[in-house]
């Protein structure tokens, strides 16, 4: 199962994918769906509607104690992803003062599933994992009567009610019985499709996402409705400016993401007051969701970033050594490269002491070192500054000492750059990602936009305090050596930070800044690093 690392924090596959060789081994019926690859690797495929139901009812049965059972003709639900949205309507819940899950939530939390499937899997999962009660809503005559079967069978009848209501109804009519009765939220995974072409996928995915990696099982009266999931979901917003605040949220999930922008558009048209909406990421398949309320005092959960900027955000901050620049730092005989690796790391342990960057060694390969670094004090805004008035001063004094014609073209962008950082993006990390020594050394006279500007000195005072036992920062940096594969044996080095976790990533861009211009002054001074 190809998981995501943007799944919701609380969902419990985020971090540990479901152990097929384990299930395997606990259920039989499980068992015969899986296979071993030539690699050792154990696999299930998920083009299999059978695979992917046994994994389902697997699933449920080992991780939730739930025993379901699903007619092979209808919808099979993946776990991953309905976690990620149980989990959305917990945080929407939060948004209102409510907590949902855990220990100390509220006691009474009422929602409404509208369509609730033959699994009658939101119910299940809620009432289960959280004590929910749901209102149940079917139109299908075979999923109404599985769905009422799979209460049953997990004795859930006291937490869910699952009702038949007539086609095209949405929550007027499921509603219209006990005015009086309040509910925190509804949910709905709606039919995406309005047409069977849709369905196969012809305009549902864009040209350069890779095919979905699971079949797509559900019957007609699953994934079609007349207008598709827009309008399905238009009729739903209808319904909520008669019901209003009787529903605390209004949530939907749908099937494409073009579909967010015109219920937004037709939301703001009718007035709504508060609207929020999230994408749910399981391997290759994605979701988008949207939630309404009319009730004013929440705080709306920012939007989750794009993707293309999460990916930014994981990619380590690197600063590359060429090797013309590896032999300036250690000597033109200098180490191998496993010893090159070795010295910068020494170097680096040194100036992090210096800034009373705690450091471990969490592992070692021959050409590669990785520290484990926690700052709890963010030194090396104001290290850096020190050093530039260092740095002005001796420039003065070798300018009143007539000796500036004697530094090099290098040592002089290094003296007057050593305090300049690289070009940023708003991320903070440069266009590539990449900070390259090597570029100062070949005379690459780039403009460098010093951090000290104003959008960063706004974050350096905040951030130059010591904040109880919280750090400043964590991260991970790993120092390789590269190969250069030429006669001479030269290597390149790499000094990877990756973001672990703390107040800002700023942070670790500007000590990432310091831990170049640091080797950098160290390559224009004679002495190698000690
Ligand atoms: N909630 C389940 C099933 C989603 S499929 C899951 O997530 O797996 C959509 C379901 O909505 C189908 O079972 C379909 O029969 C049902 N449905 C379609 N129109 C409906 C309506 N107007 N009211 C209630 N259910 C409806």
């Amino acid at each position: 199962m190809a998981l995501d690392r943007a799944m919701h924090p609380r969902n419990r596959y985020r971090d540990k994918p479901p152990d097929f060789s384990f299930l395997a081994s606990k259920y039989p019926d499980f068992s015969q769906y899986i296979h071993v690859d030539l690699a050792g690797n154990v696999k299930l495929n998920f083009k299999d509607p059978e695979a992917v139901r046994a994994l389902t009812c697997t699933l449920l049965k080992e991780d939730f104690g739930l025993t379901v059972e699903i007619p092979l003709q209808r919808l099979i639900p993946t776990i991953p992803l309905r976690l990620n949205y149980i989990h959305w309507v917990e945080d929407l819940m939060e948004t209102m003062g409510i907590k949902a899950q855990g220990p100390g939530s509220h006691a009474f939390i009422r929602g409404i599933d509208i369509g609730t499937g033959t699994s009658c899997i939101y119910p299940l999962l809620g009432a289960t994992m959280n004590g929910w009660h749901f209102l149940a809503t079917e139109v299908d005559d075979v999923c109404y009567s599985h769905a009422c079967c799979n209460v049953e069978r997990n004795r859930l009848q006291d937490l869910i009610q699952v009702v038949k209501v007539p086609e095209k109804t949405l929550l007027l009519e499921a509603l219209k019985e006990n005015p009086s009765v309040m509910y925190d939220f509804c949910m709905c995974n709606p039919p995406f499709f309005a047409t069977a072409e849709e369905a196969k996928g012809a305009k549902s995915r864009s040209a350069h996402r890779p095919p979905p990696s699971s079949v797509n099982t559900g019957g007609n009266t699953e994934i079609l409705a007349e207008g598709g999931e827009l309008e399905f979901v238009r009729r739903i917003i209808q319904d909520s400016l008669h019901l209003m605040k009787r529903l605390r949220w209004y949530t939907c999930m749908l099937g494409k993401k073009c579909s967010l922008a015109p219920l937004k558009e037709e939301l703001r048209r009718c007035g709504v007051p508060r609207v929020t909406s999230t994408v749910f990421c399981q391997g290759r398949t994605s979701r988008w969701a949207l939630a309404w309320t009319f009730y004013t005092d929440v705080s709306i959960p920012s939007p989750p970033p794009k993707r293309r900027k999460m990916e930014k955000l994981k990619r380590p901050f690197t600063i590359s050594l060429p090797s013309t620049v590896v032999e300036q730092l250690l000597g033109q005989n200098g180490p191998s490269v496993k010893d090159s690796v070795q010295e910068v790391c020494r170097f680096l342990e040194k100036v992090l002491a210096e800034l009373k960057v705690q450091f471990i060694r969490v592992s070692s390969a021959p050409a590669e070192v990785s520290l484990f670094i926690t700052a709890h004090e963010n030194t090396w805004v104001h290290a850096r500054r020190k050093r530039r008035k260092e740095q002005q001063a001796s420039l003065t004094e070798m300018a009143c000492d007539g000796d500036s014609r004697s530094m090099s073209s290098m040592e002089f962008q290094a003296a007057s750059h050593s305090d300049s950082e690289h070009t940023q993006s708003p991320e903070g990390h440069n266009s590539a990602g990449v900070c390259s020594v090597g570029k100062v050394e070949s005379g690459d006279n780039e403009v460098e936009r010093d951090l000290d500007l104003p959008g960063m000195r706004m974050s350096g005072s905040s951030k130059h305090s010591v904040h109880g036992d919280k750090p400043v920062l964590k991260s991970l940096v790993n120092v390789k050596g590269v190969d250069d594969g030429d006669q001479e044996g030269n290597a390149s080095l790499f000094v990877e930070l990756h973001w672990v976790e703390g107040q800002n990533r700023d942070s670790l861009n500007q000590l990432a800044s310091v831990l170049r211009n640091r080797l950098l002054s160290s390559c224009v001074s004679p002495a190698a690093p000690n």
